[in-house]
């Protein structure tokens, strides 16, 4: 086996010690539409930067979901490995420009970075009717911190509320992108409350199940809060 394919077995591994130590009762899963008695726990590889061959070798051991930050660079993954689909799913999980929507609604599955009702509204309109609904995530400025990109917890339900009605997206969830901390306990208060955030839209009517957090230096800490999807690019292609 080749590292991708060790590295992927070392962040199943931790990913399964990490459910052990917070008493969750979770399969992983390698596609997002898996099914299975327990409730699903998908490991999303994060292959941006990386080329087609290492998205490959990382599908020979088994990996089918692949996360990619920049629109272009994921696009020309998408169109190199055409041949995998629809085995292997693709999630954009990086900034999406509404120059950028009608693409990204005809090649990705997931768009995990959401954060306005214009590109949400462009993303229902350009998903071409052939295809299943856009599954999409709402990103959440969780720190609060300079970047700029998600939307704030203040006016979270009414753009979920909004998105929801849409008719060709799905709305799952709940994503961030949390700024880094030192130990596990700094690093899970941040995810704890984007999971009190996705709590609070389920409680009042929107059937949302997805929290997409976590990745390679805080993936315990989001699998303890309840993540339902971990995004892995260094611990399992290496350095970018
Ligand atoms: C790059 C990236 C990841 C993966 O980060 P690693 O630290 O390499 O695991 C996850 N989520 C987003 C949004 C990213 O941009």
């Amino acid at each position: 086996m080749g590292s991708i394919g060790i590295n992927l077995q070392e962040v199943r591994r931790r990913i399964a010690a990490a459910c052990v130590a917070s008493a969750r009762d979770a399969t992983i899963v390698t596609h997002s539409d898996a099914t299975g008695g327990k409730p699903g726990l998908l490991l999303l590889a994060v292959s941006k930067t990386f080329d087609a061959a290492a998205v490959r070798e990382a599908h020979a051991a088994g990996q089918l979901a692949f996360g990619e930050n920049y629109v272009q660079e994921g696009l020309a993954k998408i169109a190199a490995l055409a041949e995998l689909r629809p085995r292997i799913e693709w999630h954009l999980i990086g900034p999406l420009q509404s120059n950028k929507t009608r693409d990204v609604a005809r090649a990705y599955d997931w768009v995990h970075t959401v954060d306005r009702l214009k590109v949400a509204q462009r993303l229902s309109e350009q998903r071409p009717p052939a295809l299943a609904p856009l599954q999409v995530c709402l990103q959440v400025n969780i720190s609060g911190e300079a970047s700029k990109s998600g939307v704030a917890p203040a006016e979270l339900p009414a753009l979920a509320r909004a998105i929801a009605a849409l008719p060709r997206l799905r709305l799952r969830g709940l994503m961030a992108i949390p700024e880094p901390a030192r130990d596990v306990e700094a690093q899970r208060a941040p995810h704890r409350e984007l999971a009190r955030l996705l709590a609070g839209l389920v409680e009042q009517g929107l059937a949302l199940d997805t929290l997409s957090m976590g990745m390679s230096a805080d993936l315990e800490a989001a699998v303890a809060e309840g993540a339902t999807i971990v995004r892995v690019g260094t611990a399992i292609f290496g350095r970018r």
